[in-house]
């Protein structure tokens, strides 16, 4: 068991190693950030800030020096330096199952192999892998298999010129074309898996996207019970088969009714944000303990919530990215009862860059998601 006050190392500054970072703080650790970006959120509440890319192997010296147990808030860290960590301290997750969540083709490959449900796809390598693609495949999703987030590296295409267009576009490199899914509705599930095997599960919650990037959660998912059960099951297999410990999102498709894992990260999840104020323990708690070996916390809801993401859009005014940069009005959301704001402290609002967010809780599902919407009006 890791005590405090010992030191934790955090890979990767953004705001879901913030909230790490607060979680850990609050239960007596330190916290040691590593990440490239001066400014990044964690890195400014951390002990300490490496600033310096994951593959600085001095930096990962000093790191390894100073912690007991080393996390991930960045799916895209090399596996190698996991790899290499894992040399010197404990670090959760593994490379191993990093390195299946950070790709996309690794991703529907583990799901295939372990009879997990996922939606039609087709790996694509070369022109000719694009070409050949079975023609019920269209229209289709194409996506890079690496580095993508929030819908970027995604091209919608109708037919195979299209997909051949934005695989040229994406450089050449190596994607997964999907079928385009018409959606019932998008769930996810987070999960914490400690090392004896124990999984802790959130509620699943329900997802509404705009423009490929999270919008809102709701949380409990208002769907049947029989696709609650389905979704904590699958959830729960993926981590064993992963032999993943830590926290863990996964994201589900409902599609006819019936469910299929989207994508896995190896990590807290934006839509497990409420979990900090709608639930016995944090997603991030639950990150802390299960890297520490510490009992898994109580994951039960006290509320219902809905969880709002802010964009950088709200910094222009009139929404428009040519408007006047400025800070929105946050007394607007102030005044709604029940609501938490969550800033990120990120230097500069970008389109589409997640800058904060507010969870509003509540004993009836109906009323909280009413009053989130209005939040959501208000603010822009
Ligand atoms: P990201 O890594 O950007 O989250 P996702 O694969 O989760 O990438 O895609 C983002 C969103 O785009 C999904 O949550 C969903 O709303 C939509 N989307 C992605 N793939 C499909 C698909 N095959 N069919 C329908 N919608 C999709
Ligand atoms: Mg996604």
């Amino acid at each position: 068991m890791i005590l405090p006050p010992a030191t934790l190392g955090m890979l990767g500054g953004g705001q879901l190693g913030r909230f790490f970072v607060s979680a850990a703080h609050e239960m007596g650790y330190r916290v040691w950030v590593l990440d490239p970006d001066s400014h990044s959120p964690a890195g400014l509440i951390a002990d300490r800030h490496l600033v310096a890319a994951y593959d600085d192997y001095a930096a990962l010296d000093e790191l390894a020096g100073a912690c007991a147990g080393v996390t991930t808030e960045f799916e895209n860290v090399p596996a190698a330096t996991l790899d290499y960590l894992a040399k010197f301290l404990s670090v959760h997750p593994s490379a191993s199952a990093v390195a299946v969540c950070q790709n996309r083709i690794a991703e529907k490959t583990f799901l295939a192999d372990n009879g997990l449900p996922h939606g039609p796809f087709a790996v694509v390598r070369s022109e000719a892998e694009v070409r050949n693609a079975a023609p019920e495949l269209f229209p289709a999703v194409l996506k890079v298999a690496r580095f993508g987030y929030d819908g970027k590296g995604q091209a919608r295409v109708a037919n195979p010129d299209e997909a051949l267009h934005a695989f040229h576009q994406f450089g050449g490199e190596a994607c997964m074309l999907e079928k385009m899914l018409s959606l019932d509705c998008e769930l996810s599930v987070v999960l914490a898996r400690d090392e004896a095997g124990n999984v802790s599960c959130f509620d699943p919650s329900e997802n509404r996207h705009r423009h490929g990037i999270l919008d809102i959660t709701i949380a409990p998912a208002g769907v049947a019970s029989a696709l609650i059960a389905r979704a904590r099951e699958v959830a729960g297999q993926i981590a064993e088969k992963l032999d993943y410990v830590g926290t863990l999102g996964v994201e589900f498709f409902v599609c006819g009714g019936a469910l299929y894992v989207n994508e896995m990260a190896p990590r807290p999840h934006n839509s497990g944000h409420h979990t900090i104020d709608a639930c016995v323990t944090s997603q991030y708690e639950q990150q802390v303990r299960a890297l520490c070996g510490l009992p898994l916390g109580e994951p039960r809801a006290h509320s219902a919530a809905v969880m709002v993401n802010l964009l950088g859009e709200l910094w222009y005014d009139g929404a428009h990215m040519g408007g006047t940069y400025r800070e929105p009005d946050w007394s607007v959301l102030h005044a709604v009862p029940n609501l938490r704001l969550h800033l990120y402290a990120k230097h500069h609002a970008r389109a589409g860059r997640k800058m904060g967010h507010f969870t509003v809780i509540g004993g009836d599902a109906e009323k909280t998601l009413a009053a989130a919407l209005h939040g959501r009006a208000v603010i822009g």
